[in-house]
């Protein structure tokens, strides 16, 4: 019952919470801002990606279908969304790890795939389907998921401050020499 509770719940929220739904699906639609334990909510927007619907619908130009293995139904199934660039309209990365792959063939199996590039990837070694999960056990999930986009935000900020120092220290050196 507790766990028809939360699914019911969990879906009731992401169908009445469409306001901020964006035919643009790039990377930043789906990778939600840091949360703390006070502003955590498991029915939110930026989790909506749980739901195999959500996912699949971001696979509306998928270069793939039917006659492959790789179509918008696998690739959803598998965790995936489809997040294209300007030059690279096959990216999918996966909602959970983030793991982003390109260069699909027609017979790449998604689960593979995903398997064997993320092996560590707790969505895709789930044995069950989310909304089966207990609330103890989505919660878990959640709490991995809040560590994988708080690591990946802290290599963009470090990165970031690298480009930005290095550009600095080149200033500083060009006004030394008395080249600026
Ligand atoms: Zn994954």
């Amino acid at each position: 019952m507790v766990k028809f509770l939360f699914f019911f719940l969990f879906r009731l929220f992401n169908s009445n919470n469409k306001k901020n739904e964006s035919g643009n699906r790039k990377t930043c639609d789906v990778l939600p801002p840091i949360k703390t334990a006070d502003t955590m909510d498991p029915f939110n927007e930026e989790d909506k990606m749980y739901l195999f619907e959500n996912r699949l619908k971001t696979f509306e130009n998928w270069p793939f279908d039917k006659d492959c293995t790789c179509t918008p139904e696998n690739m959803a199934r598998a965790g995936f969304v489809h997040t294209p660039s300007d030059n690279s309209p096959d990216i999918a990365m996966c909602f959970f790890c983030l793991k982003e792959l390109e260069g699909w063939e027609p017979d790449d199996d998604p689960q593979k795939e995903h398997k064997s590039h993320a092996p560590s990837c707790s969505f895709i070694s789930l044995t069950k389907n989310v909304e089966d999960l207990t609330m103890e056990e989505f919660f878990k999930l959640q709490k991995e998921k809040d560590k994988i986009i708080t690591r990946k935000r802290c290599i963009e900020a470090i990165t970031k401050f690298e480009e930005a120092a290095k550009v600095r220290r080149e200033k500083i050196i060009k006004t030394a020499r008395g080249e600026e």
